[in-house]
C-alpha cells in the first residue's frame, strides 16, 4: 500500500480506504464483514470510514465495527488505524437528529463513540451542508469536537465549491483546519471536476472519493443483467434497479473492453482512473466479499494511462 499526504496536513492516508456503508449492518452477516475488515488491514488499508446512520439499522455498522476492533485489536491497533465518522443525515426522531446544528453534531459524535467503544475518532465530518443552520455554528461544532479530544481532525462532505470555500475559511479562522472533503466521484459522476477539486487543491484540503465504483456499476457485475447477490437487487441497497439502465450497461461493456486491453478488471481500471489525479488522496471503496476487496487492491499495480486510453474512455463516457 502506498500512503498519500492528506492535503497539506501531517496525516497520510492509504491510496485505498474502506467504507462500511453497506454490508456491515445488523441485517448483514457479521463474520463476512469481520473478514473483510481484517483482510483490508492486512493489505495496508489503515483507514476505515463510517457514519452515524450506516446500517441498517442506523448505527449498527458502528456497533459492529466496534465489536470487530475489540475482538481483533489485541490492545494496540488503535494507533495504527484512522477511523472516521459523520453526522448530517437523518439519525433520530425529533428536531435534534438531523442536519447541521451544534446540538445534533456533538450529541451524535458522543453516540458514535459509545457505539464503537472508542475514546476518539480520527476524523469527524459534517456529512452535508445545512442551508438553515449558520455555517459558523456547524464549523464551530467540528472545531469543538477536535478541541475536546473527541476527534483529531475535522472534515466536510457533499459541500459544493462555494460552501467549501466558506467552510474552510471559517475552520481556518477557528484554528482547526479542514483536513479533508469526502466527495462522490467516479467515471460516472464527474461534478467534482467542475471547480471543487481546484478549490481543495488551493486550500490544501485532501480529497477522498466515495462510491468510486458507482456502487458496483463500474465492475463486471452487471455485464449480463442484475445478479441476485448485487446491491441493485438487495432491498437494503442504495443502488436502484433503474440505475442499471441499458445506456449504462452499454457504457460498462465498452469500458470493460478497454480495461481488458490494460490487463485490468473494470473495477481496477475505474479505481486507477481516479487515482491518476494527484489531487485525490484516497479512493473510498466498499466491498461485499474479501475477493472483491483483493481484486480492487490489485488496481494499484497499474495507475498509468496513455493519452490514447484516456481519450478512448472519454469517448465512451460522453
Ligand atoms: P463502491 O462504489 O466501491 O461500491 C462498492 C460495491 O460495489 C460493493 O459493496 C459491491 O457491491 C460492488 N463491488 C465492489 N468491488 C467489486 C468488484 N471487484 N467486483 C464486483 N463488484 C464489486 O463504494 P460504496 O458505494 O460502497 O461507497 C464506499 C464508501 O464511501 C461507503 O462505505 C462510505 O464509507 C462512503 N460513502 C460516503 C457517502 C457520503 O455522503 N459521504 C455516501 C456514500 C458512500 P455488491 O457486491 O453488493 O453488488
Amino acid at each position: 500500500m502506498k500512503y498519500n499526504r492528506c492535503g497539506k496536513s501531517g496525516l497520510l492516508l492509504p491510496q485505498i480506504s474502506f467504507g462500511l456503508w453497506h454490508n456491515f449492518g445488523s441485517v448483514d452477516i457479521f463474520e463476512n464483514g469481520e473478514s473483510i475488515v481484517k483482510a483490508a488491514f492486512d493489505k495496508g488499508i489503515t483507514h476505515f470510514d463510517l457514519a452515524n446512520n450506516y446500517g441498517p439499522v442506523p448505527g449498527s455498522a458502528e456497533t459492529n465495527f466496534g465489536t470487530i476492533l475489540k475482538k481483533n485489536s489485541q490492545g494496540n491497533l488503535r494507533d495504527e488505524i484512522v477511523i472516521s465518522t459523520k453526522a448530517g443525515y437523518t439519525m433520530w426522531k425529533g428536531p435534534y437528529g438531523d442536519w447541521g446544528s451544534r446540538k445534533y453534531l456533538l450529541s451524535s459524535l458522543d453516540q458514535s463513540l459509545k457505539r464503537m467503544n472508542l475514546d476518539y475518532v480520527d476524523i469527524f465530518y459534517s456529512h452535508r451542508f445545512d442551508p438553515e443552520t449558520p455555517l459558523e455554528e456547524t464549523m464551530m461544532a467540528l472545531d469543538y469536537a477536535v478541541r475536546s479530544g473527541k476527534a483529531l481532525y475535522a472534515g466536510i462532505s457533499n459541500y459544493n465549491p462555494e460552501q467549501t470555500k466558506e467552510a474552510t475559511g471559517i475552520l481556518k479562522r477557528l484554528g482547526t483546519p479542514c483536513l479533508i472533503h469526502q466527495v462522490k466521484y467516479s467515471m460516472f459522476v464527474r461534478q467534482p471536476e467542475e471547480g471543487l477539486l481546484d478549490v481543495l487543491e488551493e486550500k490544501g484540503v485532501g480529497c477522498i472519493a466515495f462510491s468510486p465504483l458507482a456502487q458496483g456499476l463500474l465492475t463486471d457485475k452487471y455485464l449480463k443483467g442484475i445478479p441476485e447477490n448485487s446491491r441493485a437487487f438487495n432491498p437494503n441497497g442504495h443502488l436502484l434497479l433503474e440505475d442499471v439502465s441499458e445506456v449504462k450497461i452499454q457504457k460498462i461493456i465498452a469500458l470493460n473492453d478497454i480495461a481488458k486491453k490494460r490487463n485490468q478488471t473494470l473495477a481496477q481500471m475505474a479505481l486507477a482512473w481516479i487515482l491518476k489525479d494527484k489531487r485525490i488522496t484516497s479512493v473510498l471503496i466498499g466491498a461485499s466479499s474479501v475477493s472483491q476487496l483483493n481484486n480492487n487492491i490489485e488496481s494499484l499495480q497499474n495507475l498509468y494511462f496513455t493519452k490514447a486510453e484516456l481519450a478512448e474512455i472519454e469517448c465512451v463516457l460522453e
